[in-house]
């Protein structure tokens, strides 16, 4: 199955692609992710992608479509696999259509008040671990290693408020394109705990 996750930034859709990921054995692919890797290795890609991140700004269309064309053309995306961060535009869903068909587009429906406070509580640690100061009691360092926790750049609140901006004027008008294709799926996740809104998201895909 070929599904592209869809939703604001900080609605969820990390967090339930690695579910999806391991319940259906399909890869999950994180454009995110795949920036911060290029960035970490100081790859050409991720001197460029890294300004953009860093304000908060979407990453150019160009770079983002052949990065992800090039990761789907790999075999473990031969059965499926779960698209976190991609399309983000119009353009780039138009793109996309040109190297492969997706079965759906789940959209991750959330309160801007909630994703605001659960990104710039989150915080991070280089062993791939992820927290949140809600549920840190104070803890500054990663209890599976020990090293430092940190906040990535854009968690920042001034920087999420951004990426909402963002959100709404560039991909949100993904929504209506991708209902119009009669392939969105709403994914209500307000007042609901991550298992209640797993649950549905399995049925979801399981009937897919
Ligand atoms: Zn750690």
């Amino acid at each position: 199955m070929k599904i592209v996750l869809l939703g604001a930034p900080g609605a969820g859709k990390g967090t339930h692609a690695q579910r999806l990921k391991v319940d259906f054995q399909i890869p999950h692919i994180s454009t995110g992710d795949i920036f911060r890797a290029n960035i970490k290795a100081g790859t050409a890609l991720g001197v460029k992608a890294k300004g953009y991140i860093d304000r908060g700004e979407l990453v150019p269309d160009e770079l983002v479509i052949d990065l992800v064309k090039d990761r789907l053309a790999q075999k473990d995306c031969e059965k499926g696999f779960i698209l976190d961060g991609f399309p983000r535009t119009i353009h780039q869903a138009e793109a996309m259509k040109q190297f492969v068909s997706v079965d759906a587009v789940i959209n991750f429906i959330l309160k801007d008040e909630v994703i605001i406070k659960r990104v710039s509580g989150r915080r991070v640690c280089s062993c791939g671990e992820t927290y949140n100061t809600a549920l840190l009691n104070g803890a500054t360092t990663c209890a599976k290693c020990g090293n430092e926790l940190y906040q990535r750049a854009d968690d920042k609140e001034e920087t999420i408020k951004n990426r909402l901006q963002v959100y709404y004027k560039e991909t949100s008008p993904l929504i209506e394109y991708y209902k119009n294709n009669g392939l969105l799926l709403d994914l209500d996740c307000n007042d609901r705990s991550i298992d209640e809104v797993y649950s549905d998201l399995n049925a979801m895909v399981k009937k897919l």
